[in-house]
Formats: structure tokens, sequence, C-alpha cells
């Protein structure tokens, strides 16, 4: 007999493991509370390293996922834990007796209106990392008129004790480095600099990026922190920072200033998590059964998680684990038969 498999969040993770476990035979019904699927890759222009276009990703997960029951605009209700299943009522009146539950609910971006000194929402040129990714899709954002000094502050909401988040975010030094050097090349004359704690370029072809960053692009990088953002008469930003190299305080003026917002645990799936009983690490994200030997399974029988619910991953990264967490789905229900 057929089992139900219950995904909540339909980002790359849950459509990618969507599909497998739809392969692997199984009934899958994947519910996402927004009103489109693909997460925060459909908010994305060009991926890190390669600059391949994030429409192609998300296109080939939305191909991938036809034909499975999918309920958008939906979010979960209540969940009844059962001995060997779980009886979920959904907002859109449907009830499921799932066999198994993915958790793939992804990640809330840090709001930068909480780091008040860097002016998010106060300043007309202050915008964010999410902001930029939008106007590289759209070309439509009245606080991006041809900038002639641009800056990017790494960290904004990460490695930050004052907003209670001391952990990376793993993914935003190549965002940074990738969107600085987009920038330079759609307004040449400028000069961009990116402000840095760390630079956390980990992953294969990233030290190539930012070679060509600095090579091709003449983008400057100045370890140290921005420490306030003021604004002048002319809407022109003051920034201070300490070259933490130096040891040097600075003061530059800019044009447009880019938050690099981190990424934090998702509201709505922690939600899911109390309904659940799970645990979650210090840092918010949900705690895995073993930190080597388990990472798709929770500490609860039958449910999984994939994806950035248990810390921050880039996309290949989200994507593997989507894989492994159909296996491990796919293994414990043939045992449980
Ligand atoms: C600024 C930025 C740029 C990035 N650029 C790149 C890049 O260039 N290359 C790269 O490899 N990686 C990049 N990443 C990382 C990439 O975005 C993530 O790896 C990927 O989005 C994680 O997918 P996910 O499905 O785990 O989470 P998400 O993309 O967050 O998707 C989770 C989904 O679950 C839904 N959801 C949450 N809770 C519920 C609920 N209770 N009920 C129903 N639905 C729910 C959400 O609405 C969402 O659609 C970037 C990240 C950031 C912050
Ligand atoms: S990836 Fe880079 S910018 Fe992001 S939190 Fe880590 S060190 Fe800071």
């Amino acid at each position: 007999m057929k089992k139900n498999v219950l995904i909540i969040g339909g980002g790359p993770a849950g459509m990618e493991a969507a599909h497998q476990i739809n392969k692997l035979g199984h009934n899958v019904i994947l519910i996402e509370k927004e009103h489109d699927l693909g997460g925060h890759l459909a908010k994305w222009d060009r991926l890190f390293p390669t600059g391949r276009n994030a429409r192609e990703v998300l296109d080939t997960l939305k191909e991938n996922m036809k034909g499975i029951n999918c309920f958008t605009d939906t979010e979960v209700k209540s969940i009844n834990i059962l001995k060997e299943s779980y009886n979920v009522i959904l907002s859109n009146g449907i009830t499921i007796l799932a066999d198994a539950v993915l958790i793939s609910s992804g990640f809330d971006l840090f709001d930068a209106h909480k780091k008040e000194e860097y002016g998010y929402g106060i300043y007309d040129h202050v915008i964010t990392n999410a902001d930029l990714e939008k106007y590289y899709k759209t070309h439509n954002d009245e606080r991006i008129k041809n900038p002639k000094r641009i800056g990017f502050v790494h960290c904004v909401g990460s490695r930050d004790e004052k907003v209670g988040n001391i952990a990376c975010s793993k993914v935003c030094c190549a965002t940074a480095v990738k969107q600085a050097c987009e920038i330079k090349e759609e307004f040449k004359d400028a000069e961009v600099i990116c402000f840095y704690m760390d630079l956390r370029m980990f992953g294969r072809g990233y030290e190539d990026l930012y070679l060509k960053a600095q090579k091709e692009y003449g983008i400057r990088f100045i370890r140290g922190r921005v420490s306030e953002v003021s604004e002048n008469i002319d809407k022109s930003l003051q920034i201070k920072a300490e070259d933490t190299l130096s040891s040097k305080p600075m003061k530059v003026s800019l044009d447009l200033l880019v938050l690099m917002a981190g990424m934090r645990p998702s509201k709505s799936g922690n939600d899911i998590g109390k309904m659940l009983e799970l645990s979650t690490m210090e840092d918010g994200f949900f705690n895995t059964k073993d930190d080597f030997n388990n990472l798709q399974q929770s500490k609860r029988p039958g449910v999984f998680y994939a994806g950035v619910a248990t810390g921050p991953k880039t996309l290949p990264e989200t994507l593997n684990e989507a894989r492994s967490a159909a296996l491990e789905i796919h293994n414990y229900l043939a045992e449980t038969l």
C-alpha cells in the first residue's frame, strides 16, 4: 500500500524531496504557505559561484513537481500525534493521515530594521542583499540611481551578540562578492567596497570568484566593522568604520549601502516544531537526531528535515539534503510496513 508523506515547505528542499519521494513510489502531499512554490530561490537572480540563472534551477524543480499533490497558500492548523502516524488538519480544511512528515521550512531573512545604526528603512539609500536581488531581476528600485560609491556590509544580523545570534550565516560572504561584481558590471565607474569581518569563501569555485572580484572588477575589501551610518543633506551616506587590520578609524561617504542580512530560523517552521514537540539548537534551527549519522532525522520517529530548516546552507547542499531525506524516509517507511 502507498504511504502518505507530508512535506511542509515548498522551497528548493521541499520540491526536490517531493520529486524524489514520489519517484520512490510514495504518495506525496506538499504544502506551501505562500502563493507560489520556490521559497527564497524564487527571489534570487543569478547564483554564486558561477552566475547560473536562478530561474533555470527553479524551472527544473517545478517541472519535476508535475503530478505531485501540492497545496499553496496553505498552512498546518493542527497536528495530532498518533502511534505510527500523524493526523494533520490543513488551513484549507483537508485532513491528512501522514505516515512520515518532512519539514523543509527553510529560513527567514534577518530583519535589517533591527540594526538601527545602519539606517535601513530610515535612509533612502540603504538596502539589503534581498532588495538588490530584486533590483537585478526587475531593474526597478528608486533607491538605486547611478551610484558612484557603493559599500557592502557583511555579517548583518549574524556573528553579532547584540542581536542574539553569534552564528555565521555561511552564504552571505559569497553573496556579497557576487553582488559586488554584478553592481560593478552595471555601474562601471563606481567604486565598490566590501566591509567584512572574515571572508568565508569556502566552496569550490568561491576563491576564484573572490580573486576575480579583486583583479577583474577592482572591488576593495576592507577588514572592519561599520559602526554607524548617517545621511548627508544631499541624501548621500556617511559611514564610520574601523579598519581592524590597521586599527585606524575611517569615514567613508557612499551613494548606496547594501546590508548582507543573514539567515534566521523560519518562524512558521518553528510553529510546526512546537506542534510536534521538536527541539531546536541554541541558534534556533532544528536539532537533528545525530549530527553525523542521522542528519535528516528528527528525534521523533517519522519526522524528517531537509535544507536550511537545520541551519544555513547553500543551494547545492540543500538539494543534496533533500535527496538524502527522501532515501531516509523511504527506508523508514519500508521498516514500518
Ligand atoms: C541573500 C541570499 C542569497 C543566496 N544566494 C545563493 C546563491 O547564489 N547560491 C546558493 O547556492 N545559495 C544561495 N542562497 C542560499 C539559498 O537561498 C538556500 O540554500 C535555499 O533557499 C534553501 O532552501 P530551503 O528550501 O531549505 O528554504 P527556503 O528557500 O527558505 O524555502 C522554505 C519554504 O518553506 C515555506 N514554509 C515555511 N514554513 C512553512 C509552513 N509552516 N507551512 C508551509 N510552508 C512553509 C516558505 O514559505 C518557503 O517557501 C542565498 C541565500 C541568501 C540569504
Ligand atoms: S558568511 Fe560571511 S557575511 Fe555571512 S555571517 Fe558568515 S562571515 Fe558574515
